[in-house]
């Protein structure tokens, strides 16, 4: 589910709803400020930490029902344990680096023209066509080799920019740099100045937090919610 505004006063009830509901999963994730969401933005928007209480609440009552043997995983929670936890990296685009935009990922768009993302495929309905890779029916050699490809690598390589290289989650994390063209019009926006970046950094001290807070059965939890599963690479 992602976050309106409305929402994030009730993170315990809409947890309780999906258990009463039956469901298995639930991922608690922010709006992405694109398109209606950004033109919107003084209605539906919210802050960094806004969005981090709500979380944090969610995820406590997510445990308090695993607690009592009511399977309920938090996909984004699990996205997160699977970069610190685990060898087999679900490749979660948003978080690799360089990035997966244009290289795991690949939008065919109805326009003609070829994408990095979903995202990036979104930028351009609302105007913003500087991240199309090239038309449909050049070659994959050609994608790769694009302007906005090399761009790209160039904006979230962890090992190059100040901001990530000594952060202590450059392991696990990466800018985003198809989310800072959207809300600062370049792709080399300071990573440390984005919302990416302050909310994945609360997130991982959370998910650290919580790991040395745990008990086993909570330990053992987190470490199957660690492993590959597609709910992870595709979200
Ligand atoms: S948390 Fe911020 S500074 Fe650290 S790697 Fe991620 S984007 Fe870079």
């Amino acid at each position: 589910m992602t976050t309106t505004k409305a929402s994030l006063a009730f993170p315990e009830e809409i947890v309780d709803e999906y258990v009463r509901q039956g469901f298995r999963e639930i991922f608690l994730r922010p709006l992405s400020s694109y398109g209606f969401a950004k033109r919107n933005q003084n209605l539906l928007g919210y802050s960094v930490q806004d969005f981090l209480n709500f979380y944090r609440r969610g995820l406590d009552r997510i445990m308090y029902w695993n607690q009592r043997g009511v399977e309920l995983r938090e996909v984004y929670a699990s996205i997160l344990l699977n970069k610190m936890l685990s060898t087999f990296d679900a490749g979660y685009v948003d978080l690799q680096s360089p990035t997966g935009a244009g290289s795991s990922v690949l939008v065919y768009n109805y326009d003609g023209f070829v994408y990095p993302s979903d995202e990036a495929r979104m930028l351009a309905e609302t105007g913003d066509r500087s991240l199309r890779m090239g038309r449909i029916g050049e070659s994959l050699d050609e994608l790769l080799n694009s302007p906005v490809r090399q761009q790209l690598v160039e904006a979230c390589d962890v090992r190059s920019m100040s901001d990530c290289r000594d952060c202590a989650y450059n392991l696990y994390c990466s800018p985003n740099p198809v989310d800072a063209q959207a809300q600062h019009g370049t792709m080399t926006f300071a990573a440390g100045a984005t919302e990416h970046c302050q909310r994945h950094m609360a997130l991982f001290d959370a998910m650290f937090s919580t790991l040395r807070a745990a008990d086993e059965d909570t330990s053992a939890l987190l470490h199957e919610w660690a492993q590959v599963r597609e709910s992870c690479a595709n979200a």
